[in-house]
């Protein structure tokens, strides 16, 4: 399909929110004047993204939609996590994985696919899923990678490196796991020109695609590059089409990225990872914690506070300032925001946003 053809007609992409696991935070270390004893017990959302594109599989298939995910929540055994990052995830109980991503994309939303053995699952995870972009790399969000056997993961610059060797005292490599990710089918996007982090030591740095890759990536790929759009320095345009827009959104770790996606004529969503753990802090009625971090100093959840509050100003101007056009509705919607889940149940798949 030639590009100029697709470009003459907006492209739309689904969006359908997927349960990835709970996890319980302590509202102490995110959000300023918490109640020091109080403990939220959140999700830790996917999303499923939906695009209206051809591609050839390696049996030759034309299929008519891309199967795209963003974050894979919690890891569905914890055994599977590394003994360090098992010692962190006991402060954060109780958590849940059942179910996960890969059942969530099998029986839909409770009660919605019940009959799973009998009809089938909704999307097989192994076979239907042809793209994973990763927020950011946290225990809470890589999931269980093994469970996409066909599909290609794309990750923020610097990613493999972070989970190869961590990055400085306060994200030793025992709180990553190097092999997490199928190295043949996966790829970083490019480097962000002037980022934020700049040349200081310990930052992570990028990993180029193998020669051998494996990855399957749409032909846009060819030219995808980081352009200030609508307030934001740094987006990158995921098919060349304008239906959905990699936002670098640096601060909370090396290589966090959001997704922006159009869903119709006239209304987005702004996928927004971590970028704040309460979207009271989004909103201005609460600040980013700051707590002891146990050598000397004082941290947050965030690897840059300040980054992460540029960031969230980013996101902030970009909601209220119709940036996308007039009366074009934004909806942002953070990994771990409970009160959201509750109330959109009907928008989880196979329902869509
Ligand atoms: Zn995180």
């Amino acid at each position: 399909m030639a590009v100029a053809s697709q470009m003459s007609q907006a492209v739309f992409v689904t969006v359908s929110a997927l349960d990835g696991g709970h996890l319980t935070l302590p509202e102490r270390l995110f959000v300023t004047d918490a109640d020091p004893e109080k403990r939220a017990t959140v999700p830790s959302l996917s999303f499923l993204v939906q695009h209206p594109s051809t591609q050839t599989s390696s049996g030759g298939d034309r299929k008519s939609t891309t199967n795209l995910l963003f974050d894979l929540g919690v890891k569905r055994d914890i055994q599977g996590y590394t003994g360090a990052q098992q010692a962190h995830i006991a402060q954060r109980q109780p958590v849940t994985t059942d179910p996960d991503c890969a059942a969530s994309l099998r029986r839909g939303v409770a009660g919605s696919n019940t009959e799973e053995h009998d009809r089938g699952p909704l999307l097989d995870p192994a076979k239907d899923i042809d793209l994973v972009i990763l927020s950011h790399v946290h225990w809470d969000h890589i999931g269980t990678p093994s469970d996409f056997a066909s599909a290609t993961f794309a990750v923020g610059s610097g990613t493999l490196d972070l989970l190869k060797n961590g990055a400085g005292p306060l994200y030793p490599a025992e709180l990553f796991n190097d092999d997490e990710l199928p190295r043949s089918r996966t790829v970083e996007f490019p480097p962000v020109p002037g980022s934020i982090y700049g040349a200081a030591l310990q930052i992570p740095q990028h990993t180029a695609t193998l020669l051998s890759t494996q990855t399957k990536l749409p032909p846009s790929t060819q030219e995808w590059s980081w352009r200030p759009l609508a307030g934001f320095p740094a987006v990158l345009d995921f098919f060349g089409d304008q239906s959905l827009f990699v936002i670098d959104s640096p601060g909370h770790l090396y290589g966090h990225v959001n997704l922006l996606a159009r869903v119709g004529e006239r209304r987005y969503i702004y996928l927004g990872g971590d970028c704040c753990h309460d979207p009271r802090i989004l909103w201005g009625e609460k600040d980013i914690a700051l707590y002891d971090d146990g050598k000397g100093g004082v941290r947050s959840v965030h690897v840059d506070t300040g980054a992460a509050k540029r960031t969230l100003d980013q996101i902030r101007s970009f909601v209220n300032g119709e940036s996308m056009g007039k009366g074009v509705e934004v909806e942002v919607v953070m990994a771990h925001d409970g009160v959201w889940r509750e109330q959109n149940r009907h928008r989880f798949w196979p329902g869509n946003m």
